[in-house]
């Protein structure tokens, strides 16, 4: 089995509705997230998948949600936007990208959400 990991980072404001404490403020985090595919098979120059090409994948994501109030967008107006939440929209967002992209050989492993230095919430299926 091979894995690939690309990180990136973004910045966001966000809420937590439903909860007692001081993420029940807006504020703001320095996200980080990692993103690992994995698979049996590479391709033909020996890569499971290019690193640029998983970057490509991540960017739109990165892109709609950076710089924004995370309670102002779907699915966030409705679902709490944790660490764990995110985490999921991620993993969501890029292995719809990357089926079409690889025919099924590739699948995303995990997605894991730095919210701070030392707290991380991760999602996989
Ligand atoms: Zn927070």
């Amino acid at each position: 089995m091979y894995e690939v990991t690309v990180e990136a980072g973004f910045s966001s404001g966000h809420y937590l509705r439903n909860y007692k404490g001081k993420c029940e403020n807006p504020h703001g985090h320095n996200y980080k997230v990692r993103v690992t595919l994995a698979g049996t098979e590479l391709d033909d120059a020996g890569l499971l998948l290019d690193f640029k090409l998983l970057k490509q994948v991540m960017r739109p994501v990165i892109d709609r949600i950076d710089h924004q109030m995370l309670n102002d967008l779907e699915p966030f107006t409705v679902l709490n936007p944790s660490a764990e939440n995110i985490a999921k929209y991620f993993y969501d967002q890029t292995s719809e990208q990357l089926a079409g992209m690889t025919a099924g050989r590739v699948r995303i492993k995990e997605c894991t959400i730095w919210e701070t230095d030392t707290t991380t919430a991760t999602y996989f299926e």
